[in-house]
Formats: C-alpha cells, sequence, structure tokens
C-alpha cells in the first residue's frame, strides 16, 4: 500500500499466454482522512473561537442602535465601550496569533544566527509582564553566555507565552522560576517552573493542539486564544528543539524548550556585538 494516500498498482496475468488481466488498484487514504479531519477540525475552532466575540459585540451595536441618544448614561456607554473593545482586542490576538502560526508552519525548520538567550529571557520577562505580577519570580542559572542558532524574535515569543501562561495559572504569593542552563550532556535549555494550578496526566499530551484549554472559561478570563503553547511548540521545533511538559495537578508545572548540544554556542559576552 501506498502509505501517502498515492495510488499503487499491480498487474495481474494469470495465464502466460492468455487474454486475462487484471489490474489491481490499491490506496491506503489513512493519512489523507486524517489530515481532512484535521483541518475540518481547525475550521469549525477557528469559527467557534471568532463567532463568540462577534456575537457579543454585535449584540452592544445593535443595543446601541436600538437606545435613543439620552437613555444611555455616560458610565453604561462608557462600559459598552469597554466590553466591544475587550471583544475586539480578543479577536485581534486570535488572528494575530493564527497568522504566526501560518508563518511558522511555512518552514519546519531554519538556521538563524547566534542568539543570547539570556537577553531574549530580560525581554519576555518585560513583555509578559512578569515582574510586576503577584507572584514571586526567581531569575536562576542564567548563563549569559550561552547562545543558540535561531531567530530572536521568535524565541522571545515563545518564552513569553510560558511566562505569561505560568502567571495567569498560578495564583497570588506562588512561585515562578525560571533558569537558561547546559546540562550534563551538552544541550541547553530555559525552563519556566510555577507551583499554580498543575494539569492532570491525560491533559499533558494536548496541550500543544490548537484551541485545547483545560478550562476554557479560565483561559478566556486571562485573555488567552488558547494558541500559546502551539506557537510555543512550533518555535521549538524550528529551531530544533523539544518542549517538555511536566506538571503535577494541584501542585504546579515545568515547561522547558531543550536544544541539541548542535545548536549551542558558547560566546563571550561582546563578542556578538564586535561582530555587529
Ligand atoms: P491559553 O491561551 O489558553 O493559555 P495555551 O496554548 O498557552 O493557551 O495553553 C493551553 C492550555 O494549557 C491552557 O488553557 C491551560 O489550560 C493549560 N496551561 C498552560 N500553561 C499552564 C500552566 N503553567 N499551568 C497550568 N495550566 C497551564
Amino acid at each position: 500500500l501506498a502509505k501517502d494516500g498515492r495510488e499503487k498498482s499491480l498487474l495481474v496475468q494469470l495465464t502466460p499466454y492468455g487474454v486475462k488481466q487484471f489490474l489491481i488498484v490499491t490506496r491506503d487514504v489513512t493519512q489523507v482522512e486524517k489530515l481532512e479531519t484535521t483541518r475540518k477540525d481547525f475550521v469549525a475552532n477557528v469559527s467557534h473561537e471568532l463567532r463568540t466575540p462577534l456575537t457579543v459585540l454585535s449584540g452592544f451595536l445593535e443595543t446601541l442602535h436600538d437606545m435613543p441618544g439620552d437613555s444611555l448614561s455616560a458610565e453604561q456607554r462608557e462600559s459598552y465601550h469597554t466590553l466591544m473593545m475587550e471583544q475586539a482586542h480578543r479577536m485581534q490576538a486570535i488572528v494575530a496569533d493564527l497568522l504566526t502560526l501560518s508563518t511558522l508552519e511555512s518552514s519546519p525548520s531554519i538556521n538563524g544566527k547566534p542568539v543570547r538567550v539570556a537577553a531574549v529571557i530580560r525581554n519576555a520577562l518585560l513583555q509578559a509582564k512578569v515582574l510586576s505580577s503577584d507572584q514571586h519570580v526567581f531569575v536562576q542559572n542564567i548563563d549569559n553566555k550561552l547562545c543558540v542558532l535561531g531567530i530572536e524574535s521568535e524565541l522571545t515569543s515563545a518564552i513569553s507565552n510560558l511566562l505569561s501562561n505560568a502567571v495567569s495559572y498560578t495564583p497570588k504569593d506562588g512561585t515562578i522560576t525560571v533558569s537558561w542552563y547546559i546540562t550534563e550532556t551538552g544541550t541547553a535549555c530555559y525552563s519556566v517552573q510555577d507551583t499554580g494550578i498543575g494539569i492532570a496526566s491525560q491533559d499533558i499530551p494536548r496541550l500543544t493542539e490548537r484551541f485545547y484549554r483545560v478550562d476554557r472559561g479560565r483561559s478566556r478570563a486571562t485573555g488567552g486564544t488558547g494558541l500559546g503553547l502551539a506557537i510555543t511548540k512550533h518555535v521549538a521545533m524550528r529551531h530544533h528543539a523539544e518542549l517538555h511538559i511536566r506538571s503535577r495537578f494541584g501542585a504546579g508545572s515545568i515547561f522547558s524548550v531543550e536544544f541539541p548540544a548542535s545548536r549551542v554556542i558558547v560566546q563571550a559576552e561582546d563578542e556578538g556585538q564586535k561582530a555587529a
């Protein structure tokens, strides 16, 4: 059987001299059907995700249209406006994440240039507003000389996704620890560990699926699009790295990205600047 859905044919000649010939054509459509199901699920998910904010938006617009000009107080008008803006921002975030994912998917791997991950982590900490969050944040083992071959902007967004998740799913006074270090085998790893709500083992394999959330309501309330970990996984794959997820329900999680030794470069702190 042709595994990729292509046809394979076999000509069977039953008698050496006779005219009886059969052409058997076989086709394994498993993969094709799987792709088709994934595509249909994806379209259904996107439609569902966009429909919710659109419904809220159009509801408010209709209400505003049907109300006589002076029947709403300034505060009511302001609160309608705020709620509509929230929904518009939600749609913008979903579309921006979808575009990021499709760009990442268009080329599965990259070479890139040396990126100083310690600097990326510092940027991501600012972007994800972790330092001003309600949790205790520790930054440890950050090796300034350790670089990986890659694309800085992608690495920043991957790390800030992990950081904002840690903030979203860790209660006040919990702890978030960020590390970046070389392992005994020469691979390099950044990890974001939290003492948050944790994830049940059956949910872990599905976390990087687009729009998969353990708790839909909670994710929406924190402004999540449900695409952050799908993006992080794609960024890791493009950098020949692996995303590892370990978690204990009710106790906390560790998300780490491990780069192979072949992509790791140790560079003195002023070396990149000299080259530039
Ligand atoms: P979201 O925008 O919903 O956060 P993600 O793709 O980033 O989307 O994450 C998918 C789901 O994984 C989240 O909805 C949440 O249920 C779970 N999750 C991610 N990070 C954590 C974490 N640090 N602790 C607990 N659950 C998490």
